[in-house]
Order: C-alpha cells, then sequence, then structure tokens
C-alpha cells in the first residue's frame, strides 16, 4: 500500500506540531510506522491522503454511530452556520438539547453542556468535591477520564499506551488527593474506603472500560460499588463519554441497570463536534453556578453548531432504537468471527466485546483489568494492527483502546474484516 503522502505530511506535520499530532495516541508512536493523514470519510469508510480506504474500526473514537458524515447531520451543521457559528448567549436549541438527554438518559435532572469529556468529568469531580467538602477520589488503574491533572494517575489510554508512570506537571498533591484501585477488585475500594474514611467525594468509573482495551464490569461489581457509594455519601460518578448514548439510548446507566449520581458524556454526544456534558442529580447539580458557587463555565459551550450536531444525532438515536440491536448484533457476529480466525490458527485470545465496543488480547486467560491487558502480547497486537492496515483495515493504534463500531458498516464489512484478519494472521506468523 503506498503511503506517500501520509509520510510526507508527517515529515512536514512534525516541523510545527508536537509529534506531528494534536492528541498522543495517533502519532503510531506505539505501533511504530507513519500515521496516516485522512483526507474524508463517509459511512464505514476512511480515506487517507494517497486515496487508499480502510473499513474504520475508530469512528473518530467513538462519536460516528451512524457512520462518517451523517447526512441529516451534515445538512443540520450547514443550515446552521448560516446563522453564524457562537453567539455566547442562551439558544433555544440548548434548552432542546437539554430537554432531549433528559429524556433519554436516567438520573439526569439538569445538564451542563461542555466542550469536551475531559472537561466534562473535571468539571464532575469539582462539583462532587464542592458538595461534599471532601477532597479525595477514587478512580480505578486503567481507566482514562481526561487530561485534567486528577486523573493522570494510573491512566489508561495514552498515558498506558505509552507506559507513562508519572506525569511530569502533575503536582504530588494533586496526585495525592487521587486514590486508585484495580478495576473489578471491590475488596481494594473497600480497603480505601476504611482508610479514608469521610474523606471521599467520589468514586468515577468507566462503567465498562474503554480505555485499556474494553473491559467489562464483573458481576455484582457496580452494584457493590453503588451501595458503598450511599452508606458513605460518596458521589457516584458514571463517565459515560464512550458508552453514552452508544450502548443503550440510556448510555451504560439503562443498559447495566445501575443509577450514577453524576453522569458525564463526550463523543457521541457531540456527533463528531467538540462536545462534553455533564448532569446527575438536581440536588448536586445545583451546586454549579450561577445557581451555586462551583464555578464551571465556557466561551463555546452549548456551541450553536455542536448543538445541532448533537441534537440530530441523538434525535435520530432516539427514534431508531433498532439501531443498538442491530449494533449488537453486529459486534456478536464480529467477536464470533474473529475468534474462529485466531482460534483456527492457535493463537491464544481474549475478545472482550459489549455491543459496539470490542478488544482483542494476545493472551489465554480472561482479561478483567488493567493488569491483565498489559499481561497480553503487546508485540504480537502491533503487528496484527499493521497487517490489518495493509488489508484496509484501520483498527486503533494501540492495545490499549476499544474499538468502535458504527452502524454503517455493513454485514459485507465485517466479513470482509474477518477475512482480513485472516490474513493478517497467515502475513505475520
Ligand atoms: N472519559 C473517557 C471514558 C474517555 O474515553 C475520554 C476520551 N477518550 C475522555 C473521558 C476524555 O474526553 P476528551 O478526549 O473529549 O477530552
Amino acid at each position: 500500500m503506498k503511503i506517500t503522502n501520509s509520510e510526507e505530511l508527517f515529515s512536514r506535520a512534525q516541523r510545527s506540531i508536537p509529534g506531528g499530532v494534536n492528541s498522543p495516541v495517533r502519532a503510531f508512536k506505539s505501533v511504530g510506522g507513519t500515521p496516516l493523514f485522512i483526507k474524508k470519510a463517509k459511512g464505514a469508510y476512511l480515506y487517507d491522503a494517497d486515496d487508499n480506504r480502510y473499513i474504520d474500526y475508530i469512528n473518530s473514537w467513538g462519536p460516528m454511530i451512524m457512520g462518517h458524515a451523517f447526512e441529516p447531520v451534515v445538512e443540520a451543521i450547514q443550515k446552521k452556520a448560516a446563522d453564524s457559528t457562537s453567539f455566547g448567549a442562551p439558544t433555544e436549541l440548548e434548552i432542546e438539547m437539554a430537554e432531549l438527554i433528559k429524556s433519554m438518559a436516567p438520573n439526569v435532572d439538569l445538564i451542563r453542556m461542555v466542550s469536551s469529556g475531559t472537561e466534562a468529568c473535571m468539571s464532575a469531580i469539582r462539583l462532587a468535591r464542592g458538595y461534599t467538602g471532601r477532597n479525595k477520589i477514587i478512580k480505578f488503574e486503567g481507566c482514562y477520564h481526561g487530561h485534567a491533572d486528577s486523573f493522570l494517575v494510573k491512566a489508561g489510554s495514552g498515558v498506558a499506551t505509552f507506559n507513562i508512570q508519572t506525569v511530569p506537571g502533575v503536582t504530588a498533591g494533586v496526585a495525592a488527593d487521587t486514590l486508585t484501585a484495580p478495576y473489578n477488585d471491590i475488596e481494594a475500594v473497600e480497603q480505601l474506603i476504611a482508610e479514608y474514611k469521610n474523606q471521599i467525594a467520589a468514586i468515577i468509573i468507566e462503567p465498562v472500560a474503554g480505555n485499556m482495551g474494553c473491559i467489562l464490569p464483573a458481576e455484582n461489581f457496580l452494584e457493590q460499588l453503588r451501595k458503598i457509594c450511599t452508606k458513605e455519601d460518596i458521589i457516584f460518578i458514571f463517565d459515560e463519554v464512550m458508552t453514552g448514548f452508544r450502548l443503550a439510548p440510556g448510555g451504560a446507566q439503562e443498559r447495566l441497570k445501575i443509577d450514577a449520581d453524576l453522569v458525564t458524556y463526550g463523543k457521541v454526544i457531540g456527533a463528531g463536534m467538540p462536545v462534553g456534558a455533564f448532569g446527575g442529580k438536581l440536588d448536586i447539580m445545583k451546586q454549579i453556578a450561577p445557581l451555586g458557587n462551583v464555578y464551571q463555565a465556557g466561551t463555546l459551550s452549548g456551541n450553536p453548531i455542536a448543538m445541532i450536531a448533537g441534537y440530530i444525532l441523538l434525535s435520530h438515536l432516539n427514534s431508531n432504537i433498532s439501531v443498538y440491536k442491530e449494533l449488537d448484533e453486529k459486534g456478536d457476529y464480529l467477536r464470533k468471527g474473529l475468534f474462529n480466525v485466531f482460534d483456527k490458527a492457535n493463537i491464544p485470545v481474549a475478545i472482550n466485546q459489549i455491543g459496539s465496543m470490542l478488544s482483542v488480547h494476545f493472551i489465554n486467560k480472561p482479561v478483567n483489568n488493567f493488569a491483565d491487558s498489559s499481561a497480553a502480547n503487546i508485540a504480537l497486537f502491533n503487528k496484527f494492527f499493521h497487517a490489518m492496515l495493509d488489508e484496509g483495515v484501520y483498527l486503533p493504534p494501540s492495545a490499549f483502546e476499544s474499538w468502535f463500531m458504527s452502524n454503517a458498516l455493513s454485514y459485507a464489512d465485517l466479513d470482509n474484516t474477518i477475512s482480513a484478519a485472516e490474513n493478517a494472521i497467515k502475513s505475520i506468523k
């Protein structure tokens, strides 16, 4: 496959952008090679700067649940842009967006729009601290909640991909307020709660983790956390930046039937525009300025172009809930198909999947936390990634990221992906 244009663009990019990219994992640093520069995308396919076509399993890391350039979204953006791209004043569309989110997601009495998942999680933590008057938070090893200082402790995503142990610039004071426990380890959480009695403001979790590969919560794990939070007056925060509007119209809260106190959103909520949101129970959300003194703001928050994109996509999902069943079936189909390929080739593998989130771990045991996903054969994943790219399939360039499927994927695309995996395995063996 010829990628000379991407190669040229990458060397040019590195002269003016750190590492040539505006977000680290994009640089292909851990898998090696040249990142593909993307020219355009439509439906299930990406086209790079050399006009190569790829079946896309990143989907902008989640937002593109209906595939790229989804026509109702594109048309709405184009129309809306003619009325100006930002006002910094309230609009009726923001009310419609908030009302729609409240109608889809459980436990959202009030919702504040922001411009990224990082902002959503950072604000939710500040709110939990402001509400409880406590400083510490518990997060889980391998979970990623954006790049705010409090979250860069044993974090997933790029922090895991690049094996960064301590992030320079995060003060020891901030890091000391972030306690961590292994995912799916309730005893570890109980120990922290006992040790830091009445000091913990919040437990924040990805209810299905997607930043150390895709890792499902063990049976009863979230239920037990819910109980602990209620008993100890700790705010239970679901980071649904990946799972929100993806695993069900009401996200993981609906799908797994667990109530959160606060919930954060990103990705699908903005249909590919820079959008995040945090919301939750009235009593807590009432503390946010201007109702309360927990300050949080944004020049571009509720931006009309971002709002119309998200509103149109969420409305579509809300009135076509069969999309979720279709995605579940496609997810199951892909997992089974890939599993057969590895099984036939005698390659030990754990494939984790729920609905349209999936990850492949080259290891001979189940993968239930960050230690498990780190113990997998990362070098083999990296080879597999490149072999798949050569076959025209674009996977996340890291063994620590979930794949995201869009409903634009046809069964022919899935079959092509499965045969690509078969060829990829032959070529690297
Ligand atoms: N939370 C989760 C679960 C995420 O996956 C991400 C980003 N991948 C974030 C928060 C941060 O979102 P953003 O990159 O939009 O700041």
